[in-house]
């Protein structure tokens, strides 16, 4: 009773979007409070944390030999325990209030493709951190809720949150998954195919992060009225080994993401071919919704409409979709018992 109270007067709650490329956590009544990128960087001489989140970012292929910066989910599984454990604790402290009588409930979103040990592996760093209960939901059922769909009722939803490291197609129904599948092939593989195409096509090395930059300013999946606009990218000549500028375009950067953007089509479909007639006549109403970042990808949409002859829509800001829906969870304890994924 009093502990109730308290938790009232200390709304302490959090849900974490514990993304291959971003981490974010809700707090009811406050909103997003933390978006930070899934990046850590430590001191290799005794693996103690230097930085994270965006600080680490910034120093991705700028460091010295004494320090490395690591992606510790990179591909959709935890590559790195350690390190993803001291990540999310130092990112939970970062907005938990610790004068809190009340310890706070946690609900954590991760890859559905993670194995049963790292799941507990997460589950004993939020409950290290200072989580009372912590639950873990996997990402494409709080993404559906993020996204405003109903998954409570009979009725299929489909929803393809397509992240850093992976792309996560489910179809939903009755607070269920009905089908579900991880494909290890999101925008990081967009990334490397840029890089990959500079260094072929214009013999120019470049980095990760200028890759992303040129997907975001120029990536597309269908033809736009921009395609022949010209950016200028700096990097380093392969043969003089020089630093050179060179100018690429929207159509170049298309056709260099065509392999990754096939993969996720194909998951697509074949995510269609395994559902039951009923939920797949109940898509050709309601369509797919897109979420996550690769979601923002111009063109995405209109070709995976093309590609399905299914109505398909971006959900509103397709970025914090999973952890909006997390943030529903809180609020509604029915749907977070039915949701939770065991550990
Ligand atoms: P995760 O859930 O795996 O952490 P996110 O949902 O946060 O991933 O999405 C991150 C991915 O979205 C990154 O690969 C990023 O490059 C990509 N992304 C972000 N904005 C855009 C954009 N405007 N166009 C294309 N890709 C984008
Ligand atoms: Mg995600």
């Amino acid at each position: 009773m009093v502990l109730r109270a308290l938790a009232r007067l200390f709304p302490n709650d959090l849900a974490v979007d514990l993304g291959t490329a971003n981490t974010l956590v809700y707090v009811p009544e406050r909103g997003i409070v933390l978006d930070e990128p899934s990046i850590v960087a430590l001191d290799t001489r005794d693996r103690t944390v230097l930085a994270v989140g965006h600080e680490a970012k910034a120093m991705l292929g700028r460091t010295p030999a004494s320090v490395q910066v690591i992606r510790p989910l990179r591909h959709g599984v935890i590559a790195d325990y350690n390190t993803t454990e001291k990540m999310l604790s130092t990112f939970i402290r970062r907005v938990h209030r610790p004068w809190s009588p009340v310890r706070p409930r946690v609900v954590i979103c991760v890859p559905s493709g993670i194995t049963q040990v790292e799941r507990r592996a997460v589950h004993e760093s939020a409950t290290q951190a200072g989580a009372g209960t912590a639950y873990l939901v996997s990402e494409p059922t709080a993404a559906a809720i993020g996204a405003g769909l109903p998954i409570a009722e009979p009725g299929a939803n489909m929803v393809v949150d397509i992240g850093g490291g992976t792309t996560e197609v489910a179809v939903i129904s009755l607070s269920g998954i009905v089908y579900c599948s991880s494909l290890r092939i999101a925008g990081d593989d967009m990334n490397d195919a840029i890089m990959q195409h500079i260094r072929k096509s214009h013999s120019l090395l470049i980095g990760e992060r200028r890759a992303e930059e040129i997907k975001i300013a120029l990536g597309s999946a269908c033809p736009r009225q921009t395609d022949s606009e010209m950016l200028p990218v700096k990097g380093r000549d392969l043969t003089t080994g020089l630093p050179r500028t060179v100018y690429v375009s929207g159509a170049e950067i298309r056709e260099a993401l065509r392999e990754p953007i096939a993969a996720i089509v194909q998951a697509v479909r074949s995510c269609l071919e395994h559902t039951p007639p009923e939920l797949a006549a109940d898509i050709v109403d309601k369509g797919i919704v897109l979420t996550g970042g690769g979601a923002l990808l111009p063109g995405l949409d209109r070709l995976l409409h093309e590609e399905t002859r299914l109505p398909v829509r971006v959900g509103d800001d397709p970025l914090w979709c999973v952890v909006r829906g997390a943030g529903r969870m809180l609020d509604e304890p029915g749907v977070l018992a039915r949701v939770a994924v065991p550990v």
